[in-house]
């Protein structure tokens, strides 16, 4: 008998989904696509034999609210988020704005560019920093897991075979402080690196600091943030510089990978300009509030 040609499933619910998904175990789930299509010039587009067209499954395009979390459906494409206003914490804001250019961004879901497995892209780093957690399904089952661990593995997300990201729960914490930077967007192909700086203050106490760095690998020294946390504002000059040096060290150690059973991997070292460029943004940030 004939192979059958391509094929495209439309699934109403998570059940149909993985239905199909069983049958056809080589299937791709299909959220905006433009990633499945992405660096193809030609006049036809190659596409995955099977595909998993998310498009009907009305949870995944949810978007809800309760006091302490935004939580949003995996096909939510990343304008609709952006049109959520205020309630979007700041960081994910500036990092949403910088992706790609308006038109792309109607496309673009959230679980697709979390999802991507070629290459860490930029979202990864804010919900990182926000401490968010993601829900994943299975036939069987549901678990969740934090966007830290989901991200620890060096260019490709931490998701299993025949598993679907369905949603994003992200904490409404108030940050005082939220200073947001991407760089090298020229290079073909390359979604940018993204630099963080959070702060949260209590009256004049430094209660967090986040400083969050994402390109194939995220980093983020928590040595760094330990040393600052329960400081007066404006920081001292000393503990200020103290941290840059903190920083400094960490990235230096990165010289050679580094193995750690966290991240089951290495971390690739990074080159000198990254370096000097991460070490900048961290000094004019933290040289901010100090003294
Ligand atoms: C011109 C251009 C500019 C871009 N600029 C940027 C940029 O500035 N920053 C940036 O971060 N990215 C950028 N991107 C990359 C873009 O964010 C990714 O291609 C992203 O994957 C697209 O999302 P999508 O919804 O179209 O995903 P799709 O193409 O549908 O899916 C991408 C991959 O994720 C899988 N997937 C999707 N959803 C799920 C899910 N819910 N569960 C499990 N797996 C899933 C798919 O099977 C597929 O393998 C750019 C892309 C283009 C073409």
């Amino acid at each position: 008998m004939a192979e059958p040609l391509n094929q495209v499933f439309f699934p109403s619910s998570l059940q149909e989904l993985f239905s199909a998904w069983s049958r056809f175990p080589d299937a791709q789930p299909f959220a905006g696509g433009v990633g499945l299509i992405q660096g193809q010039g030609n006049k036809i587009l190659e596409l995955p034999k099977n595909i998993l067209s998310m498009d009907k499954l009305e949870e995944l395009h949810r978007i809800t609210r309760t006091e302490r979390y935004l939580e949003i459906g995996a096909m939510v494409p990343l304008n609709k988020i952006l049109a959520l206003g205020k309630i979007v914490p700041e960081a994910m804001k500036l990092c949403l704005q910088n992706i790609a250019g308006p038109q792309m961004r109607n496309v673009i879901t959230i679980g697709g560019n979390i999802c991507y497995p070629g290459r860490r892209l930029n979202l990864a780093v804010p919900l990182v920093a926000l401490d968010a957690h993601y829900e994943l399904r299975n036939s069987q089952n549901i678990r969740w897991i934090s966007a830290a661990r989901f991200s620890s593995l060096p260019g490709k997300p931490a998701i299993n075979q025949a598993e679907l990201l369905t949603r994003i729960r992200i904490p409404l914490d108030q940050w005082n402080y939220t200073i947001f930077r991407k760089f090298r967007r020229g290079k073909s192909g390359n979604p940018g690196e993204v630099m963080l700086f959070l702060i949260k203050n209590q009256k004049n106490v430094l209660t967090d600091i986040r400083v969050i760095f994402g390109a194939e690998t995220i980093l983020r020294d928590k040595n760094s943030e330990t040393l600052l946390i329960g400081k007066q504002l404006p920081l001292g000059k000393k503990d200020a510089l103290d941290f840059v040096e903190h920083w400094r060290t960490y990235l230096f150690a990165l010289e050679s990978p580094v193995y750690s059973p966290e991240s089951e991997g290495a971390h690739p070292a990074l080159d000198d300009l990254t370096k000097a460029e991460l070490l900048n943004f961290i000094e004019s940030n933290i040289l901010t509030i100090s003294e």
